[in-house]
């Protein structure tokens, strides 16, 4: 029986690479497979390091997975979908991901990020957590700039993390000067890390609690902070 298969972790964790390489493995046995994408046109780099998108179908808003799978199936065959970016899937989508497995009896591999910049679950991410028969983190060696196992995403605009905005930010808004646009740019953090920036912004008054607290060992990683993050 054909199972949905989620595959998450953060940025640099290596899903594109897994999803192409699961896509390759199955092609290579001569069985028909799917492969999905949602590009985000931003120069960030959520996607399309590796180019994925040259033989990927992009998932805009209102495609039918589905409907999409059952067309291909109905030709000749369907063995498995690869879904790249998922966390960008609307969450009837994954619904129609889990029809692709119980009605078609098609594998699905899921890959995507877990929470966003905010900290919180991409819609898709949740969808996917709820129905998947496997949910599985990708174990790869993302680090934060101190050294501990990366697990969150941060978002930067002109270098300084920031916690509100669009969940997906895309590359064509209506600014005129393209050289004012705001550089935005994305980096690995642990959980202590990601929320550090956060709690810069609450001001001096957490500040004075962080004294009595643990203070001495995070001034002192903070020195470190200078060093630049990838490895
Ligand atoms: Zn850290």
């Amino acid at each position: 029986m054909a199972e949905l298969r989620f595959f998450f972790g953060t940025m640099g964790s290596g899903k594109s690479t897994q999803a192409l390489q699961i896509r390759h493995n199955i092609a290579a046995r001569g069985l028909s497979v799917i492969l999905t994408t949602q590009l985000d046109r931003q120069a960030g780099k959520v996607s399309s390091r590796l180019g994925v998108a040259a033989e990927a179908e992009i998932v805009d808003h209102d495609v039918d997975l589905f409907a999409l799978a059952r067309s291909a199936y109905n030709k000749g065959g369907l063995h498995a979908m690869v879904c790249d970016e998922a966390q960008f899937y609307e969450p009837r989508q994954i619904d129609q991901l889990s029809r692709v497995v119980d009605e078609l009896d098609v594998e699905v591999y899921a890959f995507g990020l877990l929470t966003s910049f905010q900290g919180e679950l991409f819609p898709g991410t949740k969808r996917l957590l709820e129905l998947a028969d496997v949910r599985s983190e990708l174990q790869v060696e993302a680090r934060c700039w101190c050294g501990a196992r990366a697990t969150h995403n941060a978002r930067l605009v002109n270098g300084v993390q920031v916690y509100s905005g669009a969940l997906k930010v895309v590359g064509d808004t209506a600014i005129d000067e393209p050289e004012e646009a705001p550089e935005v740019t994305y980096d690995l953090r642990c959980r202590r890390h990601w929320h550090e920036g956060l709690r810069q912004r609450q001001g001096d008054q957490l500040e004075l609690l962080d004294e009595r607290d643990d203070a001495p060992a995070l001034k002192a990683q903070t020195q470190q902070e200078q060093e630049p993050a990838n490895t």
